[in-house]
């Protein structure tokens, strides 16, 4: 990563804490409002690898994206089964989504 442009990018990219943005694709989730298609996509079972910017719902099994990297404490909106769900550390560091209330 010597590319001082690509340094540059990269810092574009990180808000003033720190965290990293992403950009949400379309993935094909059908099941809310077209506009907010691209906060979720289903969860393809075990294999599946889960980005920094997503978790998983324990109710549906929907995984939830969001546009900056989740940390412990975070808390996300699960549309699809309207749950309030706040991202807690699971096992092995994995971040994990739990019911808020
Ligand atoms: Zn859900």
């Amino acid at each position: 990563m010597n590319d001082p442009l690509l340094a540059e990018e990269e810092h574009e990219t990180r808000e003033r804490d720190g965290r990293r943005r992403y950009e949400l694709d379309e993935t094909g989730f059908n099941e809310v409002p077209k506009k907010y298609r691209r906060f979720y996509r289903r969860w393809r079972g075990a294999a599946d690898v889960l980005a920094p910017n997503e978790v998983l719902c324990p109710v549906c099994k929907v995984v939830i994206r969001s546009t900056r990297d989740l940390r412990p404490g975070d808390k996300v909106y699960c549309m699809p089964c309207m749950s309030r769900l706040i991202v807690v550390a699971g096992e092995g560091g994995r971040l994990e989504a739990s019911v808020a209330y």
